[in-house]
This record gives structure tokens, C-alpha cells and sequence, in this order.
């Protein structure tokens, strides 16, 4: 379990613990000591998250493209308006989606059979947009696929007051409350432990 989070001020990776694409996403902005904390401060930042998360190649080839940091900025914040929007509507009511659609049109791929490693013919898409919009692409998508199949109601935000962060329960009993129990977890018990014990010392 990393250590550096919430309270680190210069967080190296963002945690991964959103179990969905599009919650890591949101992921990479947390709250720090200091306010809001964003994990992507250059281009390589973005370009490494999307590796980390088999987006692109371990080792993508080339230079991260000169407006990839702003472009992923501008798609995170469409990203938390819509999926906060949707947790918070009773309804299944959103925002503008047309930002989004943006992204999702800015990404055209076409089919092309490749052979793998063995020599196998597969069926494999390739991009054929500008690189911004080929790294972005699966990542707008794992957006919409999000407020189109996901349950909502395993859509959470971690319960500690201080946290920000997001994640998918996958957990059998659906009863998933923070984003790590090593940290937010003991957090809140220690905090209520704290509590309790002042509360009978005042009795
Ligand atoms: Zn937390």
C-alpha cells in the first residue's frame, strides 16, 4: 500500500484504487495537506498513467504529444461533472454530454488484422486520429461505458471527511467504505477511538 497519500506533498504515482478506468481517472486529482493535490503536472505524468494503466505500451515509443496535459486536464473535469452529477441525481439525470462526445468522436479507429507474437491472426483496431486523440480515446470511453452499465449505487466516494477519492466496489458484499483501509479506514477508526475516549473522560 503506498504511503503517500493523502497527506504527501509531492505525490509521485496516483493510487490506483478506483477498479475502474474511468475513477482513476478522477484518482489523479486528491486532497493533500494543502488543498487539492493534481498527480498530472507534465505531459510524461499523463503518458505514464495511461501506461500504468495498459492504455498505451509499458514503454511508449516517441515523445508524449505537447498538449496531452491539458487536453487529459479538460477530460477529467468533464469526467467528475458527469459521474458526480449521475451519483448524485435520483433520477439518472446528467450534465452535458457533449464534451464528452467530443472525445468520443475525436477517436476513430478502424479494424486491421495483425498477427501476434506466435504468429496467430487476430483482429486488433487501430487508431487513426491524432495522437492526443488516440491516447484520450479509451479513456473518454471507459467514461461513457461507466455512466452507461455501471451501477451507480457501487459508484463511491470514499466516506472519510478529508478524502476525495473515488472507486467501484467489486467487493462480494458490497459493503466497501474507503479507498484503502490502510489508510482512511484506520484513519476514521482512530478518529472515532479519539472520540470515544474523550467523550467517557468527560463523563
Ligand atoms: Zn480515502
Amino acid at each position: 500500500m503506498r504511503s503517500d497519500h493523502p497527506h504527501a506533498t509531492t505525490p509521485p504515482d496516483p493510487p490506483d484504487i478506483g477498479d475502474h478506468l474511468a475513477l482513476d481517472l478522477l484518482n489523479t486529482e486528491a486532497r493533500g495537506r494543502d488543498g487539492i493535490v493534481d498527480h498530472w503536472r507534465t505531459e510524461d505524468d499523463v503518458l505514464r498513467w495511461l501506461a500504468r494503466h495498459e492504455v498505451v505500451p509499458p514503454s511508449p515509443a516517441g515523445r508524449a504529444p505537447h498538449d496531452l496535459l491539458a487536453r487529459a486536464r479538460t477530460l477529467r473535469t468533464h469526467a467528475r461533472d458527469l459521474i458526480a452529477g449521475r451519483k448524485a441525481s435520483e433520477t439518472g439525470e446528467i450534465g452535458d454530454i457533449g464534451p464528452l462526445n467530443g472525445y468520443l468522436r475525436a477517436y476513430a479507429t478502424a479494424p486491421e488484422l495483425s498477427r501476434d507474437d506466435s504468429g496467430r491472426l487476430r483482429l486488433i483496431r487501430v487508431a487513426e486520429t491524432d495522437a492526443t486523440a488516440s491516447l484520450l480515446g479509451p479513456v473518454a470511453e471507459a467514461v461513457a461505458d461507466l455512466l452507461v452499465a455501471g451501477d451507480f449505487a457501487l459508484v463511491r466516494q470514499c466516506e472519510h471527511p478529508d478524502c476525495i477519492l473515488w472507486f467501484y466496489d467489486r467487493t462480494k458484499s458490497h459493503r466497501r467504505r474507503w479507498c484503502s483501509m490502510a489508510q482512511c479506514g484506520n484513519r476514521q477508526k482512530a478518529a472515532r477511538f479519539r472520540r470515544q475516549k474523550k467523550e467517557n473522560e468527560d463523563r
